[in-house]
């Protein structure tokens, strides 16, 4: 029997792996047991391994034991393990290949669903957030726009994003006790009129791909692994002030507002009326002695508006290692109308990608949107990528971005 909102009225389990790494920077004991996502971002993460920069020994099976240990009542994996993964960055490319589907279903899918259809773990709610970064590049990263990359056609003409999200909701969603949010990127890439309404539409169709019916759904998960506000107290979106270059003609300006405006487009694409929303707030709550305490209503339009933003990136295309970002809301559930709950499913102090090439053997690809000295291509408008400096591949415990998400924490720790 589902629940409406698997968040509500009870504890999250909190990963022990993330726990001990964040007990090891000073000063993290303070919010080292907050609820964290579980990432299996390979396969060989369903068993737990040794000598992963992002995971470490325990898997699947060990995580759901001591979820039931911890008198836990839900827990967090992220399904990420996408045949052409992260088609329009480097810094996350993934294991399997354009064309493996087929390892993708049975070598990664089906044992996690085995795992999660055990008896011993009936008790638990366990909330699958599904496959970040894949759908809505099909729609913004492909032939027509301006930032396509071929690995984003290839994967539009392949169908394999489509087919894995249907064949991972499908498998997922036949196991009572589990919930399905599917990544619905955030405002600062699908909130302009362009990309709304096409991102909701193929967000359907993928969840009525491979036998998958849209009933599978539990809700969609916004600002996942990005760093876009939760709400600009200082800036209203007028007509006006969409002509800035921060807005940029977005109908949006921060994630609360987005998501629920995402939230009703997606029923009326025919998502059930009760989906609820997810924010990642796990780094986006941009604290600390550079945030503006009231708006700045002086000179041009675009120092109004750059003067008033918390959001204190270069540029909205900016998503790796944001220098001057903090911790967000802790999470919590039914924190507003439309919104399960706000989540940490990116473990704060984990890297989004390497500032330098760093040779490795788990696939992580070099990104120069995480390289400081990087003037930036299409998708970040051609700006500086604001990325911190000395960070190891993505995954990997970067613990000078932990400090200072941390010391940027909003509200403040
Ligand atoms: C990486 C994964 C990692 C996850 C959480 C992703 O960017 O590619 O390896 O598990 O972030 O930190």
């Amino acid at each position: 029997q589902r629940v409406d909102n698997p968040y509500a009225g009870g504890r999250g389990y909190v990963n022990p792996e993330w726990k001990a790494k964040a007990e090891g920077v000073s000063g993290g004991s303070r919010v080292s047991s907050n609820p964290t996502a579980v990432w299996i971002d390979r396969i060989a993460a369903i068993e737990g391994t040794d000598g992963s920069s992002s995971n470490g020994p325990m898997g699947v099976e060990d995580h759901l034991l001591e979820a039931i240990r911890q008198g836990a009542s839900y827990i967090q994996f992220v399904i990420y393990n996408l045949p052409g993964r992260d088609c329009a960055a480097l810094a996350s490319n993934g294991e399997l290949g354009p064309t493996e589907i087929d390892r993708y279903k049975t070598e990664y899918i089906d044992p996690i669903a085995a795992y999660q259809n055990d008896s011993r773990f009936r008790s638990l709610r366990i909330i699958n957030i599904i496959e970040i970064d894949s759908l809505p590049n099909l729609i913004t990263n492909v032939s027509g726009r301006a930032t396509e990359t071929a690995m984003c056609n290839t994967m539009k003409a392949n169908g394999n994003y489509v087919n894995g999200v249907g064949y991972a909701l499908a498998k997922l969603g036949a196991i009572p006790n589990t919930y399905q949010y599917i990544d619905a990127a955030h405002h600062g890439w699908i909130g302009w009129d362009d990309n709304f309404g096409p991102t909701a539409e193929l967000l359907a169709t993928a969840a009525r791909a491979q036998g998958s019916n849209i009933a599978n759904v539990t809700g969609f998960i916004t600002n996942t692994a990005n760093y876009s506000a939760l709400q600009e107290p200082y800036i209203t979106v007028t007509e006006q002030n969409r002509q800035s270059k921060w807005i940029d003609w977005n109908r949006y300006n921060d994630e609360l507002s987005f998501a629920q405006a995402f939230r009703t487009r997606l029923v009326q694409a025919g998502f059930p009326s009760n989906i609820g929303m997810l924010i990642d707030t796990s780094r986006n709550g941009w604290g600390g002695s550079a945030r503006p305490t009231g708006p700045v209503t002086t000179g041009t339009l675009d120092e109004q508006i750059n003067g008033s933003r918390i959001d204190r990136r270069i540029h909205k295309g900016n998503w790796c290692n944001q220098s001057g970002a903090g911790l967000g809301e802790r999470p919590r559930a039914n924190p507003a109308t439309g919104i399960d709950a706000y989540v940490w499913v990116k473990p704060p102090g984990e890297s989004d990608g390497s500032s330098t090439e760093i040779p490795n053997n788990e696939g992580k690809g070099f990104d120069r949107m995480c390289d400081p000295t990087y003037g930036g291509n299409a998708r970040n408008g051609n700006n500086a990528t604001g990325a911190l400096s000395g960070a190891p591949i993505s995954g990997a415990w970067f613990s000078a971005q932990f400090s200072q998400l941390m010391q940027n924490a909003y509200p403040a720790l």
